[in-house]
């Protein structure tokens, strides 16, 4: 099989024939042959050469060499985050990592099938020649063909060796609806536990892959049976069979599943699916009662202390858990909108934050959705809505104007009383109409000129414009109205 030299950047073919034009061996390696070969955009573009490390910092002055792995980086100009560093990697041997996380060392290896060798799975042991011609010693062409991930060599030795392989394989999975390979797959279910000696963030750089692809849900399913899920977010898998009362149509893991569903299809943030995935993770362990009538009070509650955590055990970065958490504690928020105030509305505006209100409607959404109970947006839910929005309009008031009743008192000399608030009336009334208005200069020189009317006058006018404020107001009410259907 060959590939069209048209479809690798200049940038990339440049740093790979240099290291050709220096007498060593260099082909393009792993996930980028993978993709190129499904016509895909590479996430990364990775060279192995037989050049030791050395011998390519030479070449490239401007790269910087990853000791551990015999990894140089070699950077570049382009903008794009594909390309920013192009990492060449010497032929290696499979390194014995005794503690998970670091091999206690690295041999080289004197050939490119010893180096395809060590490499994960099939698919992702595929190099590129110089003639671009795909070299595929281990049948990887044939898995992509069949859609298949499966491990180099014995599935056993290959993820006891490095056991974030097993998480991989689901990750890769779902990035190219990919299936597992069923003894890869039988593996994973015996040595599930194994995933325990890896470094919390790399199993954690791999989960964000996953809940972040477009087939997220097939992922949770695969770590699921594959006992993954058990190991890593034992909670979720506690959900499982956990029936609910009459409200809700499915039991609490395949409520959190078919909500999960609704944020991928979605394509909403990492923050939104997480809170999709655990909002009622604490339902097993509040529930009270059985059958159509069972209660779940405070689940809310205890889920956020949970969702605190797994997101903490699992080490995402702070910001992500205090949304998260705060998302589901929430996520219960209610107003009886016939008996509400407009204050009761701003004290729920403040205590969800304006900033998470967008978020918290996609999460009530994809709640409802995955109660598999009713489709479209409920008339409670956009009054609701239509609430918050009105809670947010800011009345028109004199304060907008650049001058004050002090200012009017000083400038005119007069006392206070109604007629001070007649003029700022009148002046706000100019100024909605043409905002250019609202500057000192200007209103302070009209102020002189309305100084001439009599008091009956300008009261009529400030009554004639508090009753255009109002239709202002009336008109804004009736077109958020409009906007939720209410
Ligand atoms: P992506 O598209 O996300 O970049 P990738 O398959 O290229 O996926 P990388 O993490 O970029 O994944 O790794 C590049 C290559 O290095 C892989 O294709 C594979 O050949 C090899 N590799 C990566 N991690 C492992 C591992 N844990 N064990 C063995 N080989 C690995
Ligand atoms: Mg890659």
């Amino acid at each position: 099989m060959k590939i069209s030299p048209k479809k690798i950047p200049s940038i990339v073919k440049n740093i790979w024939f240099r290291l050709i034009e220096n007498n060593f061996e260099a082909y393009l390696v792993g996930g980028c042959v993978r993709d190129l070969t499904l016509n895909l955009k590479p996430k990364d573009w990775d060279i192995t050469t037989n050049a030791q490390p050395e011998e390519i910092q030479k070449i490239f002055p401007n790269s910087f060499y990853e000791n551990r792995f015999f990894t140089v980086g070699v950077k570049t100009k382009s903008d794009d985050s594909a390309l920013k560093v192009i990492e060449i990697t010497t032929f290696r041997l499979e390194g014995k990592y005794s503690d998970f996380r670091h091999p206690d060392e690295v041999k080289f290896a004197q050939t490119l099938k010893e180096d395809l060798k060590r490499r994960d799975f099939t698919i992702n042991a595929l190099a590129l020649n110089k003639n671009f011609e795909v070299i595929d010693y281990f049948d990887g062409l044939n898995d992509l063909k069949k859609r298949l991930i499966k491990t180099v060599g014995n599935p056993e030795e290959r993820f006891r060796e490095d056991p974030l392989r097993m998480i991989r394989a689901i990750r890769l999975a779902c990035q190219l609806d990919f299936e597992i390979e069923k003894k890869t797959f039988e593996t994973i279910k015996e040595l599930a536990n194994f995933i325990q000696l890896i470094a919390k963030e790399r199993v954690k750089d791999e989960l964000i892959k996953i809940l972040l692809s477009s087939e997220a849900v097939k992922g949770i399913e695969l770590l699921r049976e594959s006992n993954l899920l058990l190991e890593l977010i034992p909670e979720l898998i506690r959900c499982y069979n956990v029936g609910q009362n009459k409200h809700h149509k499915y039991d609490v893991y395949t409520h959190l599943l078919k909500s999960f569903e609704y944020a991928v299809k979605k394509n909403y943030s990492l923050e939104v699916r997480l809170a999709a995935l655990f909002h009622d993770i604490g339902k097993p362990l509040t529930k009270s009662g059985e059958g159509p009538d069972c209660t779940f009070y405070n689940h809310e509650i205890v889920g956020a202390k949970m969702t605190r955590q797994i997101l903490q055990r699992l080490r995402f970065s702070k910001k992500i858990i205090d949304k998260v958490v705060h998302l589901v504690k929430n996520h219960m928020f209610y107003l009886e909108i016939d008996k509400v105030t407009m204050s009761a509305v701003r004290r729920l505006v403040h205590r969800l934050g304006l900033e998470n209100l967008e978020d918290f409607f996609k999460l009530r959404e994809a709640d409802r959705i995955g109660s598999g109970v009713q489709k479209a947006v409920p008339y409670r839910l956009r009054y609701l809505k239509y609430l918050i929005h009105k809670s947010q309009i800011k009345p028109i008031t004199p304060q907008e104007l650049k001058i004050n009743g002090n200012d009017v008192m000083e400038k005119l000399n007069i006392p206070s009383g109604p007629k001070v608030g007649w003029f700022l009336k009148i002046l706000l009334n100019e100024v909605i109409d043409d905002p250019q208005k609202n500057n000192r200069e200007y209103l302070i020189k009209r102020l002189l000129e309305l100084n001439q009317l009599s008091d009956e006058e300008l009261k009529l006018l400030s009554q004639k414009g508090e009753e255009k404020i109002r239709e202002i107001e009336k008109n804004i009410d009736l077109e958020l109205k409009s906007k939720f259907r209410i």
